[in-house]
């Protein structure tokens, strides 16, 4: 059976989600109300009690099919490793992302969430994980949230080095000491000839104009080849986007978590995350809302480097969507679902 087509019909690039977190989603699960929780500690907290009923596996491949449905075809998927919960949570992911291979291509980051130093036996887990699943190795605030920034990162890079894998990690402290990790994150990269392969997430630092330091930091970062990924996350703040082009820093777009303990908003689709970008960064013009798309598509699939979702050869291309629209900028303010989502030639049907 065929859609029947009503409308115009736009072929555009496949989308790419640079930063999800598909381990702590409630997605095809009844609604849950959330905690109050102020300060990033209590959001953590929080995490911490979450209880469901269903399994993590099913939970995270509810999810993925639906961003799979919205045209994602690939993410880099942000998974809790730590000393209490050890290495189920990316053995889950991993299960649920091999029932949608080969449509969607899913990157595990071990992700230390409940700290690496301050939390005993989580390395060891983050070792153990990269041989059940993770591929990259993660890392969250070395200031804010492990208090020792380069104990911190010697862990991180170090267990990168030694098990050959890419890093991306969580920076959410802002203000100078935001900053400045930023600076010592790409210098590391640039030490260890690692540019190209390391990722910093929401790096809400660089996001702060005001910070005598942030255009140099930036220049630092895209000398390393550091990629930055930002998520338009309704109460925290997002990367000028003219200023991240003069200075030719590199950023993808994510959906951060969706329906989880830290927000009950996010959908998985992110033709929805690319209108929240343009929305938080006030764009106008259609320029303005191609470059939210750019960067919720083809921007990911270079951070990921997955090679039939790193360009867009036009619309006869064999990895497309199909939308009904008139144009990129009409869809990223519409939000339509695709009409077909279709990968190196076949249809996917669900
Ligand atoms: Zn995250």
């Amino acid at each position: 059976m065929t859609t029947p087509v009503s409308g115009p019909s736009l072929a555009a690039p496949a989308l790419v989600d640079a930063h999800i977190h598909p381990d702590k989603t409630t997605w095809g699960t009844p609604w849950q109300s959330r905690k109050p929780a102020q300060t990033l500690a209590e959001l953590i907290q929080n995490d911490r009690d979450a209880e469901f009923d269903t399994s993590t596996e099913e939970r995270a491949h509810a999810l993925l099919s639906n961003a799979v449905a919205n045209g994602t075809l690939a993410m880099r998927a942000h998974v809790d490793v730590a000393s209490h919960i050890g290495v189920d949570n990316v053995v889950a992911v991993r299960a649920a992302a091999d029932r949608l291979a080969p449509f969607l291509t899913v990157q595990i980051v071990a992700f230390p969430q409940f700290g690496l130093l301050t939390n005993s036996g989580t390395l060891e887990m983050m070792r153990e994980s990269l041989n059940v699943g993770a591929d990259l190795v993660g890392g969250i605030d070395p200031a804010g949230v492990d208090g020792d920034v380069e104990g911190h990162l010697d862990a991180v890079f170090g267990l990168a080095g030694e098990a050959g894998r890419d890093v991306d990690i969580h920076l959410h402290d802002g203000g100078d000491v935001g900053l400045m990790q930023i600076r010592e994150i790409a210098r590391r990269t640039v030490g260890l000839g690692m540019q190209g392969r390391v990722t910093i997430g929401h790096a809400f630092a660089a996001c702060d104009t005001s910070l005598p330091r942030l255009r140099e930091t930036l220049d630092r970062v895209a000398e390393a080849g550091v990629w930055l990924t930002t998520c338009a996350l309704g109460p925290d703040p997002v990367p000028d986007l003219d200023l991240f082009e003069q200075h030719g820093v590199r950023l993808a777009l994510g959906s951060d978590g969706v329906r989880d303990s830290w927000s009950p908003f996010g959908t998985g689709s992110m033709v929805d995350r690319a209108h929240l970008l343009g929305y938080r960064t006030g764009a106008l013009t259609d320029a303005d809302l191609e470059r939210c798309y750019r960067l919720a598509s083809t921007a990911g699939g270079e951070l990921l480097g997955v090679p039939d979702l790193a360009r867009w050869a036009g619309p006869g291309f064999d990895t497309r969507l199909e939308f009904e629209a008139n144009s990129i900028a009409q869809l990223v303010v519409d939000r339509p679902a695709p009409r077909r989502v279709i990968r190196r030639g076949v249809n996917y049907t669900g």
